[in-house]
């Protein structure tokens, strides 16, 4: 078990409570992280209001998958597996993490973040859930052979 990220038993971590990883890459305001602890990477997304409220979800390819699927719709696409995954995931966080999420809910109003967004008015434009990531890697993949 890894003490700085946890990985094996975790894929959110919420910004009450951030582990300290190193940057290594740098996106249109998503961030590639790596735990110098056990080398798992991370994707770090500051959210409104004020980019104060942080969440890292563990990123399931290496570097070079990262940047090659940050350079469609200027990191559109991993903004939008980013939400995705949240969505998807939040309520299997602790208790605090959970109450963490809903405060971040209440401030952007119910509706201002990727888990309530009304996604009939505003669809995402690449994918609509966190597992279509893979299809964006396959094509670095295939690209890289
Ligand atoms: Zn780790």
């Amino acid at each position: 078990m890894c003490r700085t990220c946890e990985s094996e038993s975790r894929s959110i971590w919420t910004y009450i409570r951030l582990p300290e990883l190193e940057q290594v890459r740098v996106a249109n305001w998503i961030s590639l992280k790596l735990c110098p602890e056990c080398g798992t990477l991370w994707c770090f997304v500051p959210y409104e209001p004020y980019a104060s409220f942080s969440f890292l979800v563990k990123w399931p390819y290496d570097e070079k998958c990262f940047g090659s699927i940050a350079e469609i719709g200027d990191a559109r696409v991993l903004h939008e597996w980013h939400g995705a995954f949240l969505r998807e995931n939040w309520r299997s966080l602790a208790a605090d993490e959970i109450e963490a999420i809903d405060r971040w809910r209440q401030r952007t109003y119910m509706s201002h973040n990727p888990i309530d967004k009304d996604f009939a008015e505003y669809p995402n434009e690449y994918l609509s859930s966190a597992s279509e990531i893979v299809r964006y890697a396959e094509n670095t993949f295939n690209k890289s052979l």
